[in-house]
């Protein structure tokens, strides 16, 4: 039986949407190749409110993470981090030499303007990565207020973890000046795991060309190329798969709108963390919590091996805690294609088995 995913990725999957990933192959230096590529970006661009350059990845997100501290770095980085992917973006910067310091806020809390005052006036940063959603704790950063602090050094490259949160959250990102937003398919854009996406900046495309050992597969500048240039190609081969169900699914998101996508996913939030409250304890700051996934403090009395068995005899996969918030919390996600229903229903369940 298939178990409904109440995970933070992979999200459920429509099955007309999963039918287009057996769409026939077609050539990737075709002009079929680069009509559906071109199809895709103006529908992403639209998505992720920006007229910057859309570079598709066939890897997951972390991909184009590790990619963007490679391409954009040349003296060295800040990266602010709010939980587990924060940490994992610092790693992506040593693992690869890249001179990195990380900034880290308490589980459950944002970063701060100040603390990003306190970094960027030092003048020794040349880009910065900030986690707009940070999975693990449920949170998510005032990315406006960060943006009135970043916005005052225009030669600082800023880098945005929105794997978890791009088209369910509402992110502006020509609007808050991001000059790489990231994000894959497999959370609130409701499709299969497999392609990362990121928005890239001309300054962002500037700095890259003076940036040395880029790597290969993952330089930005490449991904660019072949999309200006072409133009709409790839440099490899990508999972032209993933791209017929990406083209159809964009199709669906700009149908339901991106205001009302977003609309949805704070009804469900609202939902989640009302009933978090009510049964349970909420883990993380409460002024600044995530619309695409709830961090739940687990105050049953049950152990959540438990509480997940049963849930799973009804038919459902639940989440626990991510890291060292493994077995204190667990997390119901809200993101993607579910529907405010799905959730009432999931909830329900989740209280008759806490309560049982
Ligand atoms: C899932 C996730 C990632 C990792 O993305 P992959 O597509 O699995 O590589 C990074 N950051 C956040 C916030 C995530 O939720």
């Amino acid at each position: 039986m298939h178990k409904k995913l109440f995970i933070p990725g992979p999200t459920e999957v429509y099955p007309d949407v999963l039918e287009k990933m057996a769409t026939p192959m077609i050539g990737h230096r075709t002009k079929d190749a680069s009509a559906l590529q071109e199809a895709i970006s103006k529908k992403l661009q639209k998505v992720m409110m920006t007229n910057n350059t859309i570079v598709l990845s066939t890897s997951s997100g972390s991909g184009l993470m590790e990619g963007a501290v490679r391409s954009f770095t040349k003296t060295r980085a800040a990266v602010f981090s709010i939980g587990a992917f924060g940490k994992r973006w610092h790693k992506m910067c040593t693992s690869n030499g890249i001179a990195a310091d990380l900034f880290e806020s308490e589980l459950g809390q944002i970063t701060t303007p100040e603390m990003l005052e306190a970094a960027l006036s030092t003048g020794k940063y040349d880009l910065i990565t900030i986690t707009q959603n940070e999975t693990s704790t449920g949170i998510h950063n005032p990315m406006a207020r960060l943006a009135e602090v970043y916005k005052k050094y225009p030669d600082v490259i800023v880098c945005v973890d929105a794997v978890s949160s791009m088209a369910g959250d509402l992110i502006p990102v020509d609007e808050l000046g991001i000059d790489v937003c990231i994000t894959s398919t497999q959370k609130c854009l409701g499709l299969p795991p497999g392609m990362a996406i990121a928005s890239v900046s001309e300054k962002a495309i500037k700095k890259a060309e003076t940036v040395e050992n880029r790597g290969l597969y993952f330089d930005y500048l490449e991904l660019v190329k072949f999309v200006k240039e072409k133009p709409y190609q790839y440099p490899s081969t990508p999972s032209e798969s993933h791209m017929f169900a990406l083209d159809y699914q964009l199709d669906k998101i700009l149908e339901e709108g991106v205001e009302n996508r977003y609309k949805r996913h704070c009804e469900m939030a609202k939902i989640a963390q009302d009933w978090a409250r009510e049964h349970c304890e909420l883990y993380s700051d409460p002024d600044n919590l995530s619309v695409t996934v709830t961090c739940v403090k687990n105050t049953t009395g049950k152990p959540f091996s438990e509480i997940s068995k049963a849930m799973g005899e009804r038919g459902y996969l639940m989440s626990n805690g991510y890291g060292p918030l493994k077995d204190i919390t667990f997390r119901i996600a809200h993101m993607g294609d579910l529907t405010v229903e799905e959730l009432q229903q999931y909830l329900k369940d989740l209280t008759e088995v806490i309560e049982a």
